[in-house]
């Protein structure tokens, strides 16, 4: 029986795996999805106050569907013979989706390892556990792009926060688009902003930046940047500056290897490409798993075809800043804004324990957005 193998549990992996499933239909087709969590992780959702909310069990996703979950991390990829390495087990495929997701880069500085982060479950916990019990606390947040300006208005509601960013403003990547909005709430939230700036050395108890001037602090949190998964390094072809795999408007990279997620570059509308998020892990995911499934089964393809950017930051007590096009203009702010960014945060919630429903989704590869 053809075998297609899935690496990678988060969104990307989880809708390959049910759209490969939705093209197998009674027919003749082996899935397994190799991940070593038991949880599907919401990355977009490990700011917010319970991270436990993000996470979400994959057996109930995977398990109605008949897709099999193999619980271990893959170490080496063989293309040319057609099998990966998970733990010691090797397993064999025909059609092989790399879906590994994104690291958050973390820098070698002195005292790197008293580092909070919000990138893995793992990570939120820890930042949650250790202010637990801390109101009035001083948190300093390290880069104000996305994940910067969430988690930093999101603890601004309960202690002094102070945003450092190395960009001379914040937000860089966003663009001065959605810029004056999240000045505005910064501003109402009482977030301090330490610009053109970064940390040089974390310790016990604070930040030194890189004038040599110190921030006495209870956290220091680290939202850098996205990097793909190393595994790309072990599959040929072209990558870009994030090591992202160019992928075709299939999602293929080449022969029988397929990438979707943070770990793959395609074009995305407007022929712009894609970036590492979930509004595009989600369809990305599925073109690969039906196309990867489609090859085998003689089912023609589906071309790439994500639904019109949008970004949504959530800006905590004065709100969200919901924005449209890859120039990011302002379509919504404050309560409106975070109307939005309530209903993405359902939408990214994937149905459960009813394959039929699970399978209509998987078959929907494009979600419209409200606004
Ligand atoms: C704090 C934060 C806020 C964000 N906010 C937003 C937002 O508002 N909107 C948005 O669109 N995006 C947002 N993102 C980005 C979004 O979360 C990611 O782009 C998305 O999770 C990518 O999905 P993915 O499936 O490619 O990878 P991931 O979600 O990273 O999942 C990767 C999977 O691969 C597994 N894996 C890793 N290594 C191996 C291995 N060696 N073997 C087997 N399995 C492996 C992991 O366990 C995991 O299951 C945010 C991210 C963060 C961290």
């Amino acid at each position: 029986m053809s075998h297609v193998v899935i690496v990678g549990g988060g969104f990307a992996g989880v809708w390959s795996a049910a759209a490969a499933a939705r093209v197998r239909g009674s027919g003749d087709l082996r899935v397994t999805l190799i991940a070593p969590g038991a949880d599907l992780v919401l990355r977009p959702r490990l700011y917010e106050p319970d991270p436990e909310r993000a996470a979400v069990a994959l057996k109930r996703f995977l398990g109605p569907i008949g897709v099999e979950h193999f619980r271990a991390a893959v170490q080496d990829i063989d293309v040319d013979a057609h099998r990966v390495i998970a733990d010691g087990e090797t397993i064999g495929y025909d059609r092989l989706v790399l879906a590994a997701g994104s690291r958050l880069v973390r820098p070698a500085i002195p005292g790197a390892d008293r580092l909070f982060d919000v990138d893995t479950l793992d990570g939120a916990r820890r930042l949650r556990g250790h202010l637990r019990g801390r109101d009035g606390y001083t948190a300093v947040v390290v880069g104000a792009g996305f994940a910067g300006l969430e988690v930093a208005t999101e603890l601004a509601g309960r202690g002094r926060v102070i945003l450092v960013e190395q960009a001379g403003e914040v937000g860089p990547d966003l663009g001065p688009g959605p810029r004056p909005a999240i000045e505005v709430a910064l501003d109402r939230l009482g977030v301090e902003r330490r610009l053109g700036t970064t940390v040089t050395e974390v310790e016990e108890n604070g930040a030194v930046l890189a004038d040599g001037s110190s921030i006495p602090a209870d956290a220091v949190i680290w939202t850098g940047g996205l990097r793909a998964n190393p595994l790309t390094a072990q599959i040929p072809g072209d990558r870009d500056r994030l090591g992202r795999l160019i992928v075709d408007a299939h999602l293929r990279v080449d022969g029988d290897v397929f990438a979707a997620g943070d770990v793959a570059a395609a074009r995305a509308d407007e022929g712009r490409w894609t970036v590492q998020s979930c509004q595009h892990a989600t369809p990305m995911g599925k073109t690969a798993g039906h196309n990867a499934a489609a090859d085998l089964l003689g089912v023609p393809p589906v071309d790439f075809a994500p639904a019109p950017y949008v970004t949504d930051v959530d800006l905590g007590a004065a709100g969200a800043v919901y924005t449209r096009g890859w120039d990011r203009l302002i379509a919504l702010t404050g309560p409106e804004g975070q109307w939005v960014k309530r209903w993405i945060m359902d939408v990214i919630h994937p149905p459960l324990d009813d394959a039929p429903t699970i399978l209509a989704h998987a078959g929907v590869i494009t979600t419209p957005v409200p606004f």
